[in-house]
């Protein structure tokens, strides 16, 4: 019997496992021919770098974020790699009904959407909580509310392609950090919305995938002021591309920066949150330095 419980079933749950995962499709470029696809926070980042790959694979794209001359750029550049179309949005997440408008703008320059890619995030401060309840209440409607406004708006473009919702998140997300608090708050929150709302279309049977992206530091302009250990933007947008073409709930980038964290977190939590504190040199805090 105690053979049977430490070798028999460990390698058939192994077995399982590696027939699970072999079973998956693979990700083709094609995958992304002619899709119709938005990207929000697109105008620098990983928002930028997902443009241009879906640009490479042939994909009508529509970028948005504030700045407009960076999106003028962004799009010319998209058209240069091969886009089969690309359009920008300019204006601030803040804003409720700007969220709604870029859906149905696709609506109208796209004919429809075959995926939502939710990236964009707004500035906040990397240091202790300084008491500030607005400055919350504004990086909720700029991180979470508006990309709930977004994914209503779209979802009955989504149904009729039988399209993805894209989520871009962060260890943050799953793992109280110091100094992070607002940022943290927001991630956590959309970890909560979007796998609910995972669990509702699927009881509902609605074909349209939620992926949640767990991302360790990449290395875009925001983050280079806050981390030194960073993983390639580059290489971070293909995979959340990917992960949404194949419909997976959840990605973990870079995979052992978030998933031994997470491991150790379900297991020995006062040990991560004890690493955690030790990795931090609050010495080196700067004043309203951002994430
Ligand atoms: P980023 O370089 O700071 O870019 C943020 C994007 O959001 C920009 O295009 C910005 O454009 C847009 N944006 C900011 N405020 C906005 C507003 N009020 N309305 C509309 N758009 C707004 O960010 P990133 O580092 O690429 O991060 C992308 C995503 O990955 C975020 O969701 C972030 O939380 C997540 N993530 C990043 C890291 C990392 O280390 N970089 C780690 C974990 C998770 P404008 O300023 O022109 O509006």
């Amino acid at each position: 019997m105690g053979l049977l419980r430490k070798i028999f079933i460990p390698f058939v749950g192994l077995v399982l496992a590696f027939c699970f995962y072999s079973a998956r499709e693979d990700f083709k470029p094609e995958m992304l021919k002619g899709k119709r696809v938005i990207v929000t926070g697109a105008s620098t980042g990983i928002g930028e770098q997902m443009a241009y790959h879906l640009a490479r694979m042939g994909a009508h794209v529509l970028v948005t974020a504030r700045t407009e001359a960076k999106l003028q750029k962004i799009i010319t550049r998209c058209l240069e790699l091969g886009a089969a179309s690309a359009q920008y949005v300019s204006g601030s997440m803040e804003d409720k009904a700007f969220a709604e408008h870029v859906v149905k703008e696709a609506e109208v320059v796209l004919g429809g959407l075959d995926m939502l890619i939710l990236n964009h995030v707004g500035n906040s401060y990397f240091n202790y909580f300084d008491g500030d309840v607005g400055h919350v209440q504004k990086l909720l409607k700029i991180n979470l509310l508006s990309y709930m406004a977004m994914t209503v708006s779209a979802l009955p473009r989504l149904k009729d392609s039988v399209g993805s919702i894209v989520v871009v998140s962060s260890m943050a997300g799953k793992v109280g950090f110091p100094f992070t608090a607002p940022y943290s708050a927001t991630k956590f929150a959309l970890d909560g919305f979007f796998s609910s709302l995972r669990q509702e279309l699927i009881i509902q049977k609605v074909d349209v995938s939620i992926t949640l992206c767990i991302l360790s530091f990449i290395d875009t302009e925001s983050a280079m002021k806050a981390a030194s250990d960073v993983a390639p933007k580059e290489e971070c947008a293909l995979e959340i591309i990917k992960a949404g073409a194949l419909c997976q709930w959840e990605i973990y980038y870079k995979y052992a920066a978030t998933k031994i964290p997470l491991l150790i977190r379900d297991w020995a939590p006062e040990l991560l949150n004890y690493l955690i504190r030790r990795s931090y040199n609050v010495e080196n805090l700067k004043k309203n330095s951002s994430v």
